[in-house]
């Protein structure tokens, strides 16, 4: 609280100096690294991205940098997931801090999954946050975004909308890819450390089976359950996101002769981290043929 408010006194200071100078391109605040590939890939170059929470930052000890604040005060528009616990401490004290920007929460056209009370990451209670990582959400996060970009700069409507089918098309690939790999594999669950592939696994037919219980790390009973049930379907792969500890997700691939894969679902390049995700599931649902 009083960090912020120290944030925001050196801000306007730093602003006030800094008037008319170094004017450039307008800024649009992200949550998240991911957000960023859909602007970009539409807008160009023609605004600074801020990013809140880039990859590689824990959500639980989140705090802006003042870095961060300034573009904030500078910025004509704020894309929010909507549903990440970070947004729940912070959302309405951004908002304070710029009044005028647009506000666009992309949670607002998905089409949710519930999600358990005290879901891990600090997310919101309510709804699982993590619709960007499944192509098909990634459609309706485009075209969102579109929206905004189209309001905020209508001049640039042509350009925006012939970068928006390109995307379209980058992610109908991926989605494309999604369908081929896990239609042919007869095994359709795979392990997770932290659940961020439920839309995937929504989306695409799959299970998502996580070692993370209902935000907790799992009981001895939890993890006895796990193993079994990875000896079972014959599970050779534990995903865990970068930014999470391993250590349960070690202890259970130990016990079952299982490999630990990093994934990157908070990534900058969505395309090329949700491909990656794609081939390491398939190569998983693979491997439990074997
Ligand atoms: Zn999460």
């Amino acid at each position: 609280m009083t960090r912020i408010f120290y944030f925001l006194i050196i801000c306007l200071i730093i602003s006030c100096g800094r008037n008319g100078t170094n004017s450039g391109n307008k800024i649009i605040t992200v949550s998240i690294a991911p957000f960023k590939y859909f602007v970009e890939e539409i807008a160009g170059n023609d605004f600074t991205v801020n990013i809140m929470v880039p990859a590689g930052a824990d959500p639980h000890t989140y705090e802006p940098f003042p870095d961060q604040i300034i573009k904030l005060r500078k910025s004509v528009a704020y894309i929010s997931n909507g549903y990440l616990g970070f947004e729940m401490n912070w959302l309405g004290r951004f908002y304070e801090t710029n009044q005028t920007m647009k506000r666009l929460s992309l949670g607002d056209k998905i089409d949710l999954l519930a999600t358990q009370p005290d879901h891990p990451g600090g997310h919101i209670e309510g709804a699982d946050p993590h619709y960007w990582v499944s192509p098909k959400c990634a459609l309706v996060i485009a075209n969102s975004v579109r929206g905004l970009l189209f309001e905020l700069n209508p001049s640039q409507r042509q350009k925006y909308e012939s970068n928006y089918q390109l995307l379209i098309s980058k992610i109908q690939e991926v989605d494309n890819k999604a369908r081929k790999s896990f239609s042919d594999v007869p095994i359709k669950c795979f392990m997770i450390y932290h659940p961020n592939l439920a839309y995937v696994a929504r989306d695409y037919g799959l299970e998502e089976i996580a070692v993370e219980f209902e935000g907790k790390e799992p009981t001895p009973s939890r993890m006895r359950e796990l193993i079994d049930r990875a000896r079972k379907d014959n599970l050779k792969t534990i995903f865990v996101q970068m930014e999470y500890d391993t250590k349960n997700a070690k202890a259970i691939a130990g016990e079952i002769g299982a490999e630990i894969v990093l994934i990157d679902p908070l990534s900058e390049n969505w395309q090329k981290s949700t491909s990656d995700i794609i081939d390491a599931l398939h190569k998983s649902l693979l491997n439990s043929l074997k």
